[in-house]
């Protein structure tokens, strides 16, 4: 269904249909071949069999990782472009087969941190609930793509566990949703947990971490936003964003349905070192988000897992990068730029 579709005779954008979202998973693209046609990238490496591929290149080996790219998400890359922020987030290089010393597999400590099944609890008064191994794309820099989930995503059935630990924690005041990526759930699936931990007295908010907006807006659809302004909980959104090309009319219509609904947005975004590094591109987000009525919340020092090193900003840029966009932008457009330390009470300002 294009844009033209959804559009009212006033310009206005109504939601999609409530399984819009599930075609998008079906039909993403999965393979680093699909992925080249479409933006009509090479698809053989130049220089003849004996050479050796330079690092930063495209490698049609997927690491471990599979390649998953919603078709509407690779819409917004530029055709022929290698270097596109979007496509550099997704497609697999030569570079994640090199081995870096000090990045690991759990890099975080959330093995640690893993007190009952699927819930992670680190920090004062909220606890992040693991609702499902599944994403709507998969990022090459994301510190999962080594996190041992049960395989083939979804827990569906197997919450009671994860319940029983919030129910006996009576300091937990808020229940985060994660993954992978919890609105990869069916509405059914989400409805039946959120419905239980409603059922938990002393839980009185509700987070959803969720980079579905972005890369799939149609899951923002009727169904979501009824059962979350539903709820006796007063929920929160967290969607993830790292460049302005990836929000465009669909994703910042997505945006403004939640926060229409009274569903407070914030994002979190990863700094990239090749996608968002430069205060051009985080200065552009801020004002994408913010236009949206999404708050910049968090720019996160990549974690340092395997496989992800060519990704690495450090922190005396990102720090610079932060100082330059202060002099830029309104306060509240400026991202808290922290680091995740295995231990810490809270994430880490740098
Ligand atoms: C990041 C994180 C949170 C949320 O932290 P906030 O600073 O409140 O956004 C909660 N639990 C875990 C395990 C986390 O990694
Ligand atoms: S958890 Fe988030 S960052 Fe990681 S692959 Fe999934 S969508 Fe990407």
């Amino acid at each position: 269904m294009s844009s033209m579709d959804l559009a009212d005779p006033a310009g206005q954008q109504v939601p999609p249909a409530d399984d819009d979202w599930l075609d998008s998973m079906r039909l993403a693209i999965r393979s680093t071949t699909e992925l080249r046609r479409m933006l009509g990238l090479a698809t053989t490496i130049a220089g003849g069999p004996d050479s050796t591929p330079a690092e930063t290149s495209i490698d049609d080996e997927n690491h471990g990782f599979p390649v998953f790219v919603p078709r509407e998400f690779a819409a917004r890359m530029r055709p022929g472009d290698e270097t596109d922020p979007l496509l550099m987030q997704v497609m697999p290089t030569h570079a994640e087969g090199v081995e870096v010393a000090g990045f690991h597999a759990d890099p975080v400590g959330d093995l640690q941190a893993n007190v009952a099944p699927g819930v992670l609890h680190k920090y004062a008064a909220r606890a992040l609930v693991i609702t499902t191994g599944a994403c709507g794309v998969h990022c090459r820099y994301c510190f999962r793509r080594a996190f041992p989930y049960q395989e083939s995503g979804s827990r569906s059935q197997a919450y009671e566990p994860s319940l029983a630990y919030l129910r006996e924690r009576r300091d937990l005041e808020e229940v985060i949703l994660s993954g992978g990526d919890p609105l990869t759930m069916t509405d059914a699936a989400l409805d039946a947990l959120i419905s239980k931990i409603e059922g938990i007295e002393h839980i009185g908010r509700l987070r959803i971490h969720s980079r579905m907006p972005i890369v799939i807006p149609s899951r923002v659809n009727r169904s979501l936003i009824e059962r979350l302004r539903a709820s006796r909980l007063t929920v929160w959104m967290v969607v993830h964003s790292n460049h302005a090309a990836e929000i465009d009319g669909e994703t910042a219509a997505a945006l403004q349905r939640m926060v229409d609904a009274g569903i407070p947005v914030l994002n979190q975004s990863v700094l990239l070192r090749g996608v968002n590094d430069s205060v051009e591109d985080l200065e552009s987000l801020s004002r994408a988000l913010i236009d949206c009525r999404v708050i910049p919340y968090y720019l996160h020092q990549l974690d340092r897992v395997a496989g992800a090193a060519h990704f690495e900003v450090s922190p005396a840029r990102g720090r610079e990068l932060i100082e330059q966009l202060e002099s830029r932008l309104p306060g509240f457009a400026v991202p808290r730029y922290v680091s995740e330390i295995a231990g810490e009470k809270s994430k880490t300002r740098l």
